[in-house]
């Protein structure tokens, strides 16, 4: 048996696996794009629960027109003009999307600078079409549809349209919640399922999106130490679920699912909680970019932190310093 170099095609088919296990995973990196560009409207069609279409538009920078095919080559990014990858501040980075999507699905990207025509280019399941002009506000579309239709094996571990529809929604949700400056829009099978104005408060934003009843049962985390900052909206301990599901975490400015950051929310409130109640909350942690690694995954969902210790001190402390302003004191709690 001899080596071979895989062609690009196969290459993008396998490293699709590991970006895009899902529509919500491949809505994901649509919107992140989006934000990177700049866009503060943001339009998501899905159909199907994102199974037969997903569809990101935005009124971002767009892009040249000779740079349209480059952005469905694999690590071609824009995002890391001098290679120092510590220094990331974008969401997405590693360049690798696009051409994943592309490889496992038919993706037409649309796209328009402000000022220059508009172009659009078809990637279906590999194979790329020549440019062709189109009329369309300045920004950019991708439509991705029949994700996976061409790859049965992948196909076969999806899930009903309507859980994938609940994956994807959960996903708009934390980049809505990221960023309540941006106006954000979804909708599902015809159906408008949200709809929020750019410009909203954090706290309007938060409890618009987890449950309007948090308005009026939260405190205000407000932290800051040695150049770090905690913020955020969390419930008063009067206010929880049966599950952690609504725990929103995000370290600059990314939503991250992280097991350091939940224990620590659990110990911040196991003086007020009952063990199998869990309290309502969205916590934005910003930290200089060195002390935070990103890139652990191609997912980007996962974090590694320089100083854990550090981070977790945070949290409790800045959770239990504003459950104590709310009045909620507990005797001879050892302070954080
Ligand atoms: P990455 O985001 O890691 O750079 P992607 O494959 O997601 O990689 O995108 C490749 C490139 O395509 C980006 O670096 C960016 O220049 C361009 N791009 C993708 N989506 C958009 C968008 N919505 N608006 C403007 N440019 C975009
Ligand atoms: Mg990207």
């Amino acid at each position: 048996m001899s080596i071979r170099r895989l062609p690009e095609t196969l290459v993008n088919r396998i490293a699709a696996g590991e970006v895009v296990e899902r529509p919500a995973s491949a809505l994901k990196e649509l919107i992140e794009n989006a934000l990177d560009a700049g866009a503060d409207t943001i339009a998501v069609t899905l159909r199907q629960g994102g199974l037969d279409g997903i569809a990101v538009t935005d009124n971002g920078h767009g892009i040249a027109q000779g740079e349209i095919a480059l952005a469905l080559e694999r690590h071609a990014t824009s995002k890391l003009p001098d290679e120092a990858i510590e220094q990331v501040r974008t969401l997405g980075f590693r360049g690798e999307a696009l051409p994943s999507i592309g490889s496992v699905s038919r993706l037409t990207l649309s796209s328009r600078q402000p000022g220059a025509d508009g172009w659009r280019l078809i990637c279906d399941n590999g194979a790329i079409a020549p440019l062709v002009p189109c009329a369309m506000p300045a920004g950019t579309r991708v439509e991705v549809d029949g994700l996976f239709a061409r790859v049965p094996a992948r196909r076969k571990f999806l899930r009903s349209a309507r859980s994938e529809y609940a994956a994807c929604l959960d996903i708009v949700r934390r980049l809505a919640m990221a960023r309540n400056d941006v106006s954000f829009v979804l909708e599902h099978d015809g159906r408008r399922v949200l709809s929020l104005p750019g410009g909203q408060d954090r706290e309007d934003r938060v409890a618009q999106i987890i449950d309007r009843e948090l308005a009026d049962n939260h405190v205000i985390v407000a932290l800051e130490r040695e150049g770090v900052s905690l913020a955020g909206v969390a419930s008063l301990p009067t206010f929880h679920r049966g599950s952690a599901d609504h725990q929103y975490l995000f370290v600059n400015g990314r939503p991250v699912r992280d097991r350091l950051l939940v224990g620590a929310v659990r110990g911040a409130y196991a003086d007020f909680i009952a063990r199998d109640r869990h309290p309502v909350l969205a916590l934005f942690l910003a930290l200089p970019v060195e002390e935070v690694d990103v890139n652990v995954h191609p997912a980007k969902t996962e974090v590694r932190f320089r100083d854990p210790a550090f981070v977790r001190g945070m949290i409790v402390s800045g959770l239990r310093r504003a459950l104590d302003e709310a009045g909620m004191r507990v005797a001879n709690r050892p302070e954080a």
